[in-house]
């Protein structure tokens, strides 16, 4: 091992690179470490949709308050673009349900979505077909470029000393119970902490060292499209009755947790949230199929899911039918309560986690704030709020 760095962070999704960006600025030395160039994960795949309106405790209410503040000034803050902007969110209502029942789901949130007739709807979205809805909710909502936003951070990251490394995290280093460091297909890296992004393969990575984690994964689905010239969505199009969370609070229950460790199991049936964004260059992304398969490495009949994706978002947007695309898959971290798993192990001394976030970028860019401050000696009154009652985390001051 040759340089010792203050933190290696392992991953360079958007989880990673904002908070080892966060570190390096707070004036630590990091080391950055990815196996993908470019990303494939889910922040390669992401709609970047900024739901800062949907914070319902009074955590999350801080941080998307933090987070509608800081987004509009991060671009200029990182010196380059993360594609931020300010849209409506159409969430469409099935002819089975009306506007106003559906706009109950949502009553405590921050900023609850407004239930809209389909005229209405139709107003705010031409594309969408009104013999597919019943009407719809509305509510701001931010939107981002997620690739631009990694490599803004990135960028600025480097600009202040901090390195990149491309390689495969293989394990950790020891000594005795303390982690020194990582090893991977290019060598090992010694550290102080290590801290760890690496989104739906934290739990396998985690299980070939002997450390239990409650974070478990969804296997995503969509289709990607080149830039659609003729094609101008106006609105980010998603389901009011989405079903991902649901599956990932079943998924993620406590009892189920020795399942997961279980190769080739299906812990709940898979399922289709039909919604469309269109990416500030003009790229479409058509989503989303969601499945709890135990196995990261899982088959899956591509073919079956894209037919049934282009089924759906035809019958909300038919201008879609036919359009060019290719099929993705990724994993997708979450921790069974909606929070982020933040804080240091407690059986093996230096090593951290920031992840399991299921719908970051409402959250994120505050939060990786928050966190490196507070590790470096500032006093923060969220961080230490994440650790505790967490199996496998210890508290921290
Ligand atoms: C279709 C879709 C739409 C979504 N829409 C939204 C949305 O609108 N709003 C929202 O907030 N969220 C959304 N999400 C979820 C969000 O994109 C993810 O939760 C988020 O991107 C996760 O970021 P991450 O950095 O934790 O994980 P990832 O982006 O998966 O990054 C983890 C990284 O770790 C690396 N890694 C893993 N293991 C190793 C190793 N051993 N060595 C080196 N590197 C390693 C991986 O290569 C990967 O790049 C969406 C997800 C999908 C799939």
């Amino acid at each position: 091992m040759s340089e010792t760095y203050d933190w290696i962070v392992v991953g360079n999704g958007v989880t990673g690179a904002s908070v080892s960006y966060e570190l390096a600025k707070n004036g630590q030395t990091v080391l950055l470490i990815e196996r993908h160039h470019p990303l494939q994960g889910a922040t390669r795949y992401s709609y970047g949709g900024v739901a800062y309106w949907s914070a319902t405790t009074p955590l999350t209410f801080q941080l998307c308050q933090d987070s509608h503040a800081l987004y509009p000034k991060l671009g200029e803050e990182l010196g380059h673009d993360i594609g931020f902007s300010e849209i409506d969110l159409l969430l469409t209502v099935s002819p089975d349900q009306d506007p106003e029942t559906a706009s109950q789901k949502y009553l405590n949130c921050l900023n609850p979505p407004q239930p809209l007739s389909t005229q209405e709807a139709c107003e705010l979205e031409p594309l969408l077909n009104p013999d597919a809805i019943s009407g719809a909710l509305t509510v701001k909502h931010g939107q981002v470029d997620p690739e631009a936003m990694v490599a803004a951070y990135n960028q600025a990251f480097q600009s202040i000393g901090g390195k990149i490394q491309i390689a495969t995290v293989t394990g950790l280093e020891r000594a005795g119970d303390r982690i020194t460091g990582v090893t991977t297909d290019q060598g090992g890296y010694g550290a102080d902490k290590v801290l760890l992004s690496t989104g739906g393969l934290t739990r396998s990575l985690l299980e070939k060292e002997g450390i239990a984690i409650r974070q478990y994964f969804t296997h995503a689905e969509l289709i990607e499209t080149p830039i659609l010239d003729d094609v101008r969505l106006r609105t980010l199009i998603m389901p009011a009755d989405t079903q991902r969370f649901d599956l990932e609070a079943e998924a993620g229950n406590p009892e189920l947790d020795s399942h997961w460790d279980e190769m080739g199991r299906e812990i709940v049936p898979p399922i289709l949230d039909v919604g469309v964004v269109q990416l500030p260059d003009g790229r479409l992304r058509i989503g989303q199929v969601s499945r709890a398969l135990t196995d990261p490495h899982a088959t899956i009949d591509a073919a079956q899911s894209e037919m049934e994706m282009r089924q759906g978002i035809e019958h909300i947007v038919p201008a879609l039918r036919n359009v060019p695309g290719q099929w993705h898959h990724c994993l997708v971290a979450f921790s069974g309560d909606r929070l982020p798993l933040i804080g240091p192990f407690s059986q093996s001394e230096g090593l951290w986690i920031f992840s399991g976030f299921s719908n970051p970028f409402a959250i994120l860019p505050p939060l990786a704030r928050r966190f490196a401050a507070h590790v470096t000696g500032g006093e923060d009154d969220i961080i230490p709020t994440l650790a505790p009652d967490r199996p496998g985390l210890t508290a921290w001051q």
